[in-house]
């Protein structure tokens, strides 16, 4: 761990940037539009930082080549990651779902869509597939303290609110709204004393935004929102929370997950309405996965 941050009951932590190629151990089946991918192998430090409330932790995936399955890892040079020349590497984010250190083995969920090469490679994804997996860059512990908190996400920041489920404080109210294509994607989360779970249905015209502003007209002072999903989608509601509820910036954390007709979407740093602490990822190109 190089260095520590602390900011308003969020703590932020970096480490050095590692690469490395993993193997796919198996695939489950989590819904018709999601699986998990199981990858491991011997370049997994068993080191590799879990923290609790660190729901938002990613790893960025090299994605291989889809024609010959190879892996082009970036270099990790002195001034950050060197992409090899002449090779258009596909790096994409996603979040640590689970990881089994005693197993050496870290889980992913991935949306099942066609339209990029990481959702391609999970569609055909089969144990003994490999895969480069850069980071994580850090981990930020979402705060502790709050009352009640408001989580929304699409199915691309489900793996993050199964974690904000498993591992929020007991005695706060959670609700999450959770926006998928269909009933069909609907399944088990965890389970939380304090949880209202809110299932929205893409297909139905269901708004993720609509629904999470109505569920916080304004800051009652006790209140936590953690917002990410597709880019578009979510603007309102960082909008709303900032300009009309009148949310303390620490209080709030929206982010654009992807964003649609976007490849290799990046959250720009420190946009004047992005409250970011955590996630969303580097400039596309950057040296350091976050
Ligand atoms: C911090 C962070 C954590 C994330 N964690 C996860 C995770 O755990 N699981 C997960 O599935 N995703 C996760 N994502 C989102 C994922 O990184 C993006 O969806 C990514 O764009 C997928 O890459 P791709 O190569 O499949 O598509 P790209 O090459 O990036 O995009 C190609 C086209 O596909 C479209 N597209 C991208 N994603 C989707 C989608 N989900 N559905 C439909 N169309 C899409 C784009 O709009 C574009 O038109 C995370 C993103 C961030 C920033």
């Amino acid at each position: 761990m190089t260095d520590s941050v602390l900011r308003a009951g969020i703590t932020r932590e970096r480490y050095p940037l590692k690469a490395r190629t993993l193997t796919v151990r198996r695939v489950e089946e989590l819904s018709p539009g999601m699986r998990r991918i199981v990858v491991g192998g011997d370049e997994l430090e068993d080191t590799l930082p879990y923290t609790r409330l660190g729901v938002a932790d990613h790893v960025k995936l090299v994605i291989p080549d889809p024609v010959t399955g190879e892996v082009h890892l970036p270099r990790i040079g002195e001034r950050g990651m060197e992409r090899p020349a002449g090779i258009d590497l596909a790096i994409r984010d996603y979040t640590i779902r689970g990881f089994d250190p005693a197993a050496g083995e870290l889980s992913l969920d991935f949306v099942l869509h066609d339209h990029g090469p990481a959702g391609r490679w999970a569609i055909a994804a089969k144990p003994g597939d490999r895969i480069g997996l850069l980071g994580p860059r850090g981990t930020t512990v979402q705060p502790d303290g709050y009352a009640r908190y408001v989580i929304a996400a699409d199915e691309t920041a489900l793996p993050a609110t199964e974690r904000w489920i498993a591992e929020a404080p007991q005695a706060a109210v959670l609700d999450v709204f959770v926006l998928v294509p269909d009933a069909a994607e609907e399944r088990e989360l965890p389970r939380h004393p304090g949880l209202r779970l809110h299932w929205l249905h893409r297909q139905a015209g269901d708004d993720l935004a609509e629904a999470v502003i109505a569920a916080v007209p304004d800051d009652d002072g006790s209140t936590y929102v953690w917002a990410s999903a597709e880019a578009t989608s979510v603007q309102p509601v960082r909008r709303h929370l900032r300009e009309v509820a009148g949310f303390a910036r620490e209080a709030i954390d929206v982010h654009g997950y992807w964003k649609l007709g976007v490849a290799g979407h990046q959250e720009p740093h420190g946009a004047p309405d992005a409250p970011r602490v955590s996630g969303g990822s580097d400039a596309a190109g950057s040296a350091a996965p976050n």
